[in-house]
């Protein structure tokens, strides 16, 4: 059968790797961040900066708060998310199971699914594996995501085993109604094969047609050419998740049982839940190599760009966060030497920009203290603007991720990164 995705990886330096995901809608160069769209939308960034400035490939949406407004009906009759949003690279949408599981005081979980209030109105709602699958279908997102349920960080070893236990059902109730699902049609975002990744579309964000033609380094065999639009079905993919908490043989478990159903990616769920640091790099180090090498993995819901380098170091390909947008909401910037809040009174006279060394629009054109006056004066450019330079710090510190893999200096790259990272922590944001 036709694949979903296309994965190559193009080098490797211990665990770290960079690579290539073809979906039906856009070539994403991993590591890779995927701005959070919550709502179908960022929040204070238009997909034209994304697309023009930071060559964003693909975006997250969440299927919870879309399934609670506007609705899968109206989405689905506006043509799915795509043509709605107008976004028409890749798009990866959640299960909803995370959100629905943070609403704690206002559910009700059973071995059919949740039943939840909506935090909009108070009405009843439901979701299952079958109302994600089919919801996920509705929207037409690229990378579709299992229902899954995530127990909390400090839960104790007989909960996490029951819950990793109700997540390995659900993964396998989600595959077979998503598999429904493609084959009656149901979903939105379907591309007909003859038109999937037209090559005009296939503008690398770096010069890797060089790298690219260099042979894997990790015995796995990538399908040959695949820079373009071959064998893919121009349906949906799905990943599966892997759940345990901090437990490391629990952990084992949910991946081997997730790995026996068998999906075209696969995501560590569960972490930066308010776990201690060490544990989420512990899991990660034990965990991640003992993926399928030839799939894409994605941790989900992380992270600073600290947790970024270290989790790349230990295997990991996919990211989403919504760190870049809410800290900027709050005035907090990213910054190749830390954060830095734009709210302190110091930067009320700085003429410097964000970060001088960031070559967004915004550092090139705004200063610190502008964009302070601004805040200060309740201006909604203020977090508009920040919001912007940190995606676009986000998206560059992955671009250099990228590059020192190819070029073998990842190593090198991480200590320095990281030692200037810590230089000049502003705190507060
Ligand atoms: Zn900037």
């Amino acid at each position: 059968m036709e694949k979903a995705i296309d994965w190559k990886i193009i080098a490797k330096e211990g665990e770290a790797r960079t690579g290539i995901i073809t979906t039906r809608r856009s070539q994403i160069e991993t590591p890779v961040f995927m701005p959070v769209g919550t709502q179908g939308g960022l929040k204070g960034v238009r997909f034209e900066w994304l697309e023009s400035e930071m060559d964003v490939r693909i975006v997250l949406a969440n299927t919870y708060h879309l399934f609670l407004r506007p609705g899968t009906d109206v989405i689905r009759a506006l043509g799915g998310l795509h043509k709605f949003s107008t976004w028409n690279r890749s798009l990866l949408t959640d299960s909803g199971g995370f959100q629905v599981f943070s609403l704690t005081d206002l559910r009700k979980l059973t071995e059919e699914g949740v039943e939840f209030r909506s935090h909009i109105d108070g009405s009843k709602r439901f979701l299952s594996p079958e109302v994600s699958m089919d919801v996920q279908a509705a929207l037409g997102s690229d990378i579709v995501m299992v229902f899954d349920e995530c127990a909390s960080g400090d839960a104790g070893i007989d909960a996490t085993r029951a819950s990793l236990e109700l997540t390995a059902r659900w993964a396998r109730r989600s595959k077979d109604r998503f598999n429904n699902l493609q084959e009656d049609g149901a979903d939105s975002g379907f591309v007909q094969s003859s038109s999937v990744l037209s090559p005009a579309f296939w503008r690398p964000t770096t010069p890797s047609a060089e790298a690219a033609a260099t042979p894997p380094k990790t015995g796995n065999s990538p399908p040959e050419g695949g820079t373009q639009n071959e064998g893919l079905s121009g349906r949906q993919a799905l990943f599966g998740i892997i759940q345990g908490a901090g437990h490391l043989d629990l952990r084992k478990e949910s991946l081997d049982r997730t790995v026996e159903i068998g999906f075209d990616g696969y995501a560590i769920g569960g972490l930066s839940v308010g776990e201690e640091k060490p544990v989420m790099y512990d899991v990660l180090e034990f965990l991640a190599p003992k993926m399928p090498a030839d799939r894409p993995r994605y941790l989900m819901g992380v992270g600073t760009p600290e947790d970024l380098i270290e989790a790349v170091s230990r295997g990991v390909d996919m990211f989403d966060c919504v760190m870049p947008t809410r800290n900027g909401r709050t005035g907090g910037a990213f910054t190749s030497r830390g954060k830095i809040n734009i709210r302190n009174a110091k930067y009320a006279t700085d003429n410097e920009p964000i970060d001088p060394e960031c070559g967004c629009s915004v550092c090139k054109r705004y200063s610190r203290g502008y964009l302070r006056h601004l805040y200060q004066a309740g201006e909604m450019n203020a977090a508009i603007m920040i919001s912007h330079h940190n995606l676009a710090f986000f998206l560059d510190t992955m671009h250099r991720v990228r590059q020192s893999i190819k070029s073998g200096h990842f190593a090198r790259f991480r200590s320095e990164f990281l030692s200037k990272l810590r230089e000049n922590e502003d705190l507060g944001v």
